[in-house]
């Protein structure tokens, strides 16, 4: 943890918890809403179902695979999906970044041996032969795009074998992104932007269960019950971008509370109107079956170069 606490000190005096008058530890100004610590808990766990509900993500009696980075992100979507009976395994990808990789595996075991769960884990260097950091040194431009299109590929093939693959995505993450692909008009992004998209073939289920909730209301979840998570981030990880919009969209719901979900929830509301997401110009990769829009899937073609280049085969 870092080491300011995320609990909000009130210069207007002592805050009484909207729902049972004991004192608040947070007042939420998106639903002007002053919550005590027990009621806070309960709040997120009822964003969470509210998300899975309203965009039917998954049910009770289906299995979940979680993707798990040790992030508070992965750690707060696990924990709540499990405090809410939901069946869930967590699935780590051990990207081989030296210090980083194991002390975020080490953080993802130690939450599912607290709570008696199942991770998975498995080692990219076991996948391709060789980690991240070798990878990076063969691609050209950022390796964090690379890492996107390996751990997509990866957690997916995982979630095959499941109902739905669970991502730790949240409100600040959606929004920023949803920002992004309308300033540039992304048409195909935007297409394919919804908190589920249904299984098709070799694509397993993908749901996004923390869609209304937002960074900071995360943190505090992880932060109010003491969960264990990495604060570090990859080293290296970019977005320089991603961050820019993040802060824009925080400079406007700083005056104007409640547009970050309202932004997002209209943009789904409006969508389904009109589209729904597809993947038919999708077609099975020639070498493994993933669908993809190339003869030969992206990671097929990294798996390729990589042999080739470390002379693995
Ligand atoms: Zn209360
Ligand atoms: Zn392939």
């Amino acid at each position: 943890m870092t080491t300011a606490s995320l609990i909000q000190p009130y210069n207007t005096g002592p805050m009484k918890c909207k729902i049972c008058g004991k004192e608040a530890i947070v007042k939420l100004r998106s639903y002007n809403l002053a919550l005590c610590r027990e009621h806070y808990i309960e709040f997120v766990k009822r964003r969470v179902e509210k998300g899975i509900k309203k965009f039917k993500m998954v049910r009770k009696d289906e299995r979940i695979l979680v993707a798990v980075s040790g992030g508070k992100d992965s750690i707060v979507l696990w924990h709540v999906l499990n405090e809410l009976g939901y069946d869930t395994t967590g699935y780590f990808l051990n990207l081989g970044i030296e210090g980083f990789s194991d002390e975020s595996q080490e953080v993802a075991q130690k939450f599912a041996d607290m709570f008696g769960l199942t991770l998975k884990v498995e080692y990219l260097r076991d996948v391709l032969g060789v980690g991240i950091p070798e990878l990076s040194k063969i691609s050209r431009g950022k390796p964090c795009s690379l890492c996107g299109m390996i751990k997509r590929y990866l957690i997916n093939r995982a979630g095959l074998e499941f109902d739905a693959v669970a991502t730790g995505h949240n409100l600040d993450d959606e929004s920023s992104v949803l920002f992004g692909n309308i300033l540039h008009w992304q048409t195909e992004y935007l297409e394919r932007q919804y908190p589920v998209l249904p299984r098709d073939r070799t694509l397993a289920r993908k749901i996004k269960p923390l869609i209304l909730l937002t960074n900071y209301e995360i943190k505090l979840y992880a932060e109010v019950l003491n969960l264990p998570h990495i604060v570090d981030k990859c080293p290296f990880s970019g977005g320089a971008t991603t961050h820019f919009y993040k802060g824009i969209l925080e400079t406007i719901e700083n005056e104007m509370p409640g547009t970050k979900v309202r932004f997002l929830l209209g943009f789904f509301e409006n969508k389904a109107g009109f589209k729904v997401p597809q993947t038919r110009h999708l077609k099975p990769c020639k070498k493994c079956g993933y669908l993809t829009t190339a003869e030969v899937c992206s990671f097929c073609r990294l798996k390729e170069k990589v042999e080739n280049q470390f002379n693995l085969r």
